[in-house]
């Protein structure tokens, strides 16, 4: 009996949600939650109904990004998503203080992702949530291979920085979407310019014969929106970085 496999992890669908989109990347500070929340505010300015939520146990930024605070309601198990710029949001973040220090494991991890995947209120039958993005911890280890695998996924994207080390991070990353068979829809490169160089992205995604999407550059204006709470995409809808994302969402 023990030499039988296991049935695979049910993962559970959130209700009334059209399409789950992971932004991930192989190491932390190469602006993953900046894409997440950017390309969230990109997909709302096609006119599509937008969820970012936050599982990046490690560093949840997403209410700082979008602006938000304090813990939602909760009533009938379900969790009232907060609304800001048009998306809706939930963040790991608002489920516990942030002065808790809170070692996070897989199993854990996961629990809290299914539990906000499932028991927020994303969309409703009649209004059904276009897309929610999901913005992963970075890495490739143990407690984002339990997340992947228990998180239905329809496609991700990859955010790195154009060195070298990163792009090997990037490339654990699409591996371990393979290993789930969730489709990499893309790699973006992030922080493109005379400090970190350029095209090492755009090269890494031909080897790896994924969907090369774009590059953004090392900007003030990116950190400034993430620190006030109000996206780029968001503050400066006409601006060069929003027709970056706009070409990013229009791909996706
Ligand atoms: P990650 O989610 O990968 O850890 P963040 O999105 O939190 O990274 O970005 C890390 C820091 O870098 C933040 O302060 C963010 O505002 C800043 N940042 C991200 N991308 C850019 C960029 N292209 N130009 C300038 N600052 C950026």
């Amino acid at each position: 009996d023990q030499g039988r496999p296991k049935a695979p992890v049910a993962t559970a669908r959130p209700a009334h949600v059209r399409r789950v989109l992971a932004v991930a990347s192989g190491k932390g500070g190469v602006g993953k939650s900046t894409v997440a929340v950017n390309l969230a505010a990109a997909f709302a300015a096609r006119g599509l109904s937008v969820g970012v939520l936050d599982a990046d146990v490690y560093g949840p930024s997403i209410p700082t990004m979008l602006g938000v605070s304090g813990a939602p309601d909760y009533i009938d198990n379900q969790i009232t998503p907060h609304v800001a710029h048009g998306l809706k949001t939930m963040s790991v973040g608002l489920l516990t203080r942030a002065t808790d220090a809170m070692i996070w494991r897989g199993p854990m991890a996961s629990q809290a992702l299914t539990q906000m995947l499932t028991q927020t209120r994303w969309g409703t039958e009649d209004a059904p949530l276009d897309i929610l993005v999901v913005d992963l911890p970075p890495g490739t280890g143990d407690v984002q291979l339990t997340l992947v695998q228990k998180t239905p996924l329809d496609g991700a994207v990859i955010v790195s920085t154009p060195q070298e080390v990163a792009l090997a991070d990037a490339r654990r990353a699409h591996t371990l979407f393979q290993k789930v068979q969730t489709p990499t829809l893309g790699l973006i490169e992030n922080m493109t310019g005379p400090v970190f160089g350029r095209g090492g992205a755009e090269a890494e995604a031909g080897r790896l014969d994924i969907p090369y999407l774009g590059d953004l550059p090392l900007d003030a204006a990116l950190r400034e929106g993430g620190d006030a709470g109000v996206p780029v995409v968001v503050s400066d809808p006409d601006g060069d970085i929003a027709a970056r994302f706009a070409e990013f969402a229009e791909a996706l």
